[in-house]
């Protein structure tokens, strides 16, 4: 019989529960709601204390000026600084992230941006990777200077040395405060080696007397295929609107790390007003029950089309999928890193821009949009669109060409996907 504390068990004697089990029951007690096998949406602004001295213990620990009790990040008072639903899928994305804490916000974008509010001064350098999500290099490249925030960047994530000389030029235009990588990249399927990034790291800090802080957008493989707060990076950052979401349906995102790494940004969530609402806070909670079960089978199908396009009788393809890329270096660090494809990953062909449009004009069940993650299959031309604000010097040294055509795999039956796919390249070529 279950006892009053199972709703925060996560063992059974010394078996660790996978997070698959907990996301059916972890953080919730449906004896505080009635018996409630599922949590309510508690629709509620304000929170009532039992005594002026709980408000005043409440406001200790939200300020910092007492520590948390164990497990708790203080208690309830206000929606915009937490409320039931938010705390249930903090505890759930840290089962999965395996990071002790996280910090959940009203898009992708608004985590990434506590992410740099908190950290980041004026005259403070910022190291990216390249490229990163369209609206991530916008904030980065285009809003912080305008608050004295300079940039670096690195191109190839496999090559350390490339990591180092990219951070010491960093360092001659001021503090590096930050790097802030994807890995896997979108559209491209780029990765970065974590290990070798947290060498330069060391070096850097021995050399500066400061240690950047790290960064990774895990939206495309985690928390399925990719952990990466284990690995060794600070701090992950997810767009929750994509897989684990799942559904096209909501917009929400999310910080993983340390509890003390996650403290700053969660003040920078509550002074700006960036947190998720209690409803779609719920349908997060829905959604993580099945998050597996989505990302396992959409990668599956993924792998499929892959396949098929690869093998293609109509026109010779390049795929940009981890099955298929051979340069021995990024074999290695998927291995070490990932434990299966996102189902989400492009393919170029030696195509105009026209002939690409009209190859995805000829598609009908595959729909033109950006996005990814969700359960419906989307096609997407990033150089007309993601990255179109992207410099075309830039996207050629990216690789994103005209010719290069992303697809995000969903949960349709991959055969249906594949005639699609055939009937589109025979009428296009
Ligand atoms: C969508 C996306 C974002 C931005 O998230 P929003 O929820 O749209 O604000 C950031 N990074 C990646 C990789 C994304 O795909």
């Amino acid at each position: 019989m279950a006892n009053n504390d199972s709703y925060k068990k996560s063992k059974i004697g010394e078996h660790s529960l996978k997070p698959e089990t907990l996301m059916m029951s972890y953080g919730y007690n449906p004896q505080l709601s009635e018996g409630s096998v599922k949590p309510p949406v508690f629709l509620t602004s304000t929170f009532a204390y039992q005594t002026p001295e709980e408000g005043e213990e409440s406001f200790h620990i939200m300020a910092g000026r007492k520590p948390a009790p164990e497990g708790n990040v203080g208690g309830l008072i206000y929606s915009r600084f937490n409320h039931p639903n938010v705390e249930i899928i903090e505890d759930r994305l840290s089962l999965y992230e395996k990071s002790e804490s996280s910090v959940v916000c009203s898009s992708g974008m608004g985590a990434i941006s506590a992410i740099l509010l908190a950290y980041l001064r004026p005259g403070d350098v910022i190291v990216q990777s390249a490229p990163l999500y369209g609206g991530t290099e916008t904030l980065i490249r285009k809003f912080l200077p305008q608050f004295n925030i300079q940039t670096g960047e690195f191109i190839n994530g496999l090559d350390e040395s490339e990591m180092l000389s990219s951070l010491r030029a960093s360092t001659k235009k001021g503090r590096v405060a930050m790097v802030f990588i994807e890995s896997p990249a979108n559209p491209t399927n780029s990765l970065v080696d974590f290990a070798a990034l947290m060498r330069v790291l060391d070096i850097i800090e021995k050399e500066t007397g400061h240690r950047p802080i790290s960064v990774c957008d895990n939206t495309l493989m985690g928390p399925v295929f990719q952990q990466v707060v284990p690995q060794g990076i600070d701090m992950a950052m997810y767009s929750l609107t994509k897989y684990v979401g799942g559904h096209s349906d909501l917009v929400a995102g999310a910080v993983c790390g340390s509890r003390e790494m996650l403290r700053p940004v969660r003040a920078t969530r509550g002074a700006l007003g960036l947190n998720l609402d209690p409803h779609t806070s719920w349908m997060i909670s829905r959604s993580l029950e099945t998050l597996s079960i989505r990302m396992e089978r959409a990668a599956q199908s993924g792998r499929k089309v892959a396949q098929w396009i690869a093998e293609n009788p109509y026109r010779s393809a390049k795929l940009l999928h981890p099955d298929f890329i051979e340069d021995q270096e990024y074999k290695n660090v998927y291995k070490r890193q990932c434990s299966g494809p996102s189902s989400t990953f492009s393919f170029v062909l030696d195509i105009s821009k026209a002939e690409a449009f009209r190859f995805i004009n000829n598609l009908s069940i595959f729909k033109s949009a950006v996005s990814l993650g969700g359960s419906e299959s989307l096609v997407c031309h990033p150089a007309s669109t993601t990255h179109s604000g992207v410099a075309a010097e830039l996207r050629d040294l990216f690789g994103v060409s005209d010719g290069l055509i992303r697809l995000s795999i969903g949960l349709e039956h991959p055969d249906d996907l594949i005639i699609d796919l055939e009937q589109a390249f025979k009428a296009t070529f």
